[in-house]
Formats: C-alpha cells, sequence, structure tokens
C-alpha cells in the first residue's frame, strides 16, 4: 500500500460547453464535474492502488506493467476535471509535465525494450498538450519494434471547440500522416449519451477524418450510468458515429472516489441486459483494473455459480473484490 500522501482536494475545473450542457438540464453531467472532490479518510484509503508510481514507473512519464504495452503519462492537465478521475492525486498540477528530457528518456526506454509493442500515450489527456504529444508521437513512428500507438483523450467531450484551435489541428494534421502507413487508435472517454452533443459529433467527425480508428473507454458511476437505458442509448451512439466501444470499467478504489462505485453485481447485471440488446460490435468488455496486476473481464450472468466476491489477478494472485 501506498503511504505517499498527496494534497488531497481536486478542485473543480470546467469547459464553457460542459456548463452549456449543464444549464440545458444535464444531471449526468453535473454530477460528473460540479463541485470540488472532498477526500476524507475512509475505506479506500489508498490513493495509488494500482501501483502506478511505486511498483511499474521506472522514472516519471512512463508505467510499464504488461510486458508488450507501456503507457506514457503525457502531463497531468485535462480540460476539465472529472470528480472521479483515478488520478485525481495528481491531475490538475505542473508535476507531470514532459520536460524535452523527459520525453527523449521515455522514447529511449520505449526503444532498448524492443518487446513493447503497443504504446500509450494518456495523463492527463494528450490533447491538452499537443506538441509534447506530437513529440513523442515522432518518437514512436521512428521507433522500429512500436507496432501500435494508442492515444487516451476526452478533449473531444470537454472541449469541442478545441479541435479548431491550432495546436489541435497540427496534432491532428500529424496522426492523418502517421494513419497513411500505419493504424492508430484513438480511445475517447465517454459515459453518457449526454455527452455525445451535436458539437461533440461534430469535433469526433474531425478526429474521425484523421484515419484513426476510434474506440471509446467508459466507467460505472453510481446515479450517473448505472442503468441499462444510458449505456444502451451511449453504446449505440457510439457505434452509429462509428466509434467501437472497448472497456467499460468498474470504478477504481481510489481515496474520496466511493460514491461513484457501483455494486459489481449491479454492474454485472446491467451489463448482461446489454448484451442481450445490443450488437455484438457495440458491446464493450467489462473489466475490473485490480490491485495487483491486470484488467479483470468480469463475467456475464449467463453462467450460474460464478462467485463475484474475488477473482485472481494475471499473476494468480487471489484479489478480494469485497474490501477493494
Ligand atoms: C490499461 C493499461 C494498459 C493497456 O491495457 P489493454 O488491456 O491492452 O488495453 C497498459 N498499461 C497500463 C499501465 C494500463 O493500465
Ligand atoms: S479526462 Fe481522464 S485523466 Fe482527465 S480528469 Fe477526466 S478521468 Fe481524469
Amino acid at each position: 500500500m501506498n503511504t505517499k500522501h498527496y494534497p488531497s482536494v481536486l478542485e473543480e475545473k470546467i469547459t464553457p460547453h460542459l456548463r452549456q450542457l449543464i444549464d440545458q438540464g444535464s444531471k449526468a453531467i453535473e454530477l460528473q464535474f460540479r463541485g470540488k472532490m472532498e477526500v476524507g479518510l475512509d475505506k479506500f484509503d489508498n490513493d495509488d492502488p494500482l501501483g502506478e508510481e511505486s511498483k511499474y514507473s521506472p522514472f516519471k512519464g512512463i508505467v510499464h506493467k504488461f510486458n508488450n504495452r507501456a503507457l506514457v503519462k503525457v502531463s497531468y492537465r485535462c480540460a476539465a476535471h472529472c470528480q472521479f478521475c483515478t488520478r485525481a492525486r495528481q491531475i490538475g498540477t505542473s508535476e507531470g509535465d514532459l520536460s524535452n528530457e523527459d520525453v527523449e528518456r521515455v522514447l529511449g526506454y520505449i526503444a532498448l525494450h524492443d518487446e513493447i509493442d503497443d504504446v500509450i500515450l494518456s495523463g492527463g489527456d494528450p490533447f491538452v498538450t499537443p506538441i509534447v504529444a506530437r513529440q513523442l508521437l515522432d518518437g514512436l513512428v521512428n521507433t522500429q519494434s512500436v507496432k501500435m500507438i494508442r492515444i487516451g483523450t476526452r478533449l473531444p467531450i470537454h472541449s469541442p471547440a478545441s479541435f479548431r484551435s491550432e495546436p489541435v489541428k497540427q496534432l491532428l494534421a500529424r496522426i492523418t500522416e502517421i494513419t497513411k502507413t500505419r493504424p492508430l487508435i484513438v480511445l475517447i472517454h465517454v459515459n453518457h449519451p449526454d455527452e455525445l452533443s451535436t458539437e461533440v459529433v461534430e469535433a469526433i467527425k474531425v478526429l474521425k477524418s484523421t484515419g484513426a480508428l476510434l474506440m471509446t473507454q467508459t466507467v460505472f458511476l453510481n446515479n450517473i450510468n448505472d442503468n441499462v437505458e444510458a449505456l444502451f442509448k451511449l453504446f449505440t451512439s457510439a457505434y452509429h458515429l462509428g466509434i467501437i466501444p472497448y472497456y467499460i470499467y468498474h470504478c477504481d478504489s481510489v481515496r474520496g472516489l466511493e460514491h461513484f462505485v457501483v455494486s459489481i453485481e449491479k454492474e454485472q447485471q446491467i451489463v448482461t441486459e446489454l448484451r442481450c440488446r445490443l450488437s455484438g460490435i457495440a458491446m464493450p468488455t467489462h473489466v475490473i483494473d485490480v490491485p495487483g496486476k491486470g484488467k479483470i473481464d468480469v463475467p456475464l450472468g449467463f453462467w450460474s455459480s460464478v462467485d463475484l466476491s474475488s477473482c485472481s489477478d494475471y499473476e494468480g494472485t487471489i484479489i478480494d473484490l469485497k474490501n477493494l
């Protein structure tokens, strides 16, 4: 367990676009972004349950947890602050900013570790620091062993207007160059159909015109999207826009987030019902990012006698899911 203590308040940060959707009556967006996150000591008394800093980060900017995949934290900056952020302890600070030397060190590590064929630019939001993101992309396309690049972003949802700004347009142009010769995946974090406003759909079309494969990532959130109708609409709409649903996560056990967490039993019930209704390709995989190693698939409810109180991680360690 990580005993380090970070400043534990995530300040409210919201964009004009999100504020407008809240003003138009979206509770789902209000609950995700409004207010600062009050943090106390509670049963989720762990601010790094996935061991990102303590165990799998050789140095600043990189998490190398799975043999063939590396995750690059491009910064800790996002256009808006999701109140349930897994990295709430860091988001909005400058401590994750990468200098030129940091970028070179990250790229050097990836080149040296030629078992890494899949690199994920994450953060923070790489689209919020497009110049650093471009530097990293340039290095990665010139690294022989790297065969797949993914970029995780929530900027189309937070601030669709940014897709008309010059720095983001330059990043999009670079992505367009890259996709002429190789695949690149953009993972869009989206949690509720209210987020797919007209402006957001326009930004997604711009992103899609780069030739990148678009996929979604979603977090189950209590009172926000923990119902079949909202998620059915979300994944159907995404699918119709040409975005392939990838993961739906159980909310991580990070200190201060417990009121967002949905029970695994309820999640399983919802996901099972979605399986009955969604096109197969519109169906995301339901996972728990366990403290230990791995994203563990939650079994669907079609099987009798499956015990959801514990599971094992990729190394066979038993994880008690009742005391995450
Ligand atoms: C999620 C994650 C990955 C990617 O996992 P996939 O299951 O391949 O999408 C890679 N590294 C870290 C640290 C992660 O958390
Ligand atoms: S976009 Fe992702 S990293 Fe940024 S605040 Fe939201 S959950 Fe955290």
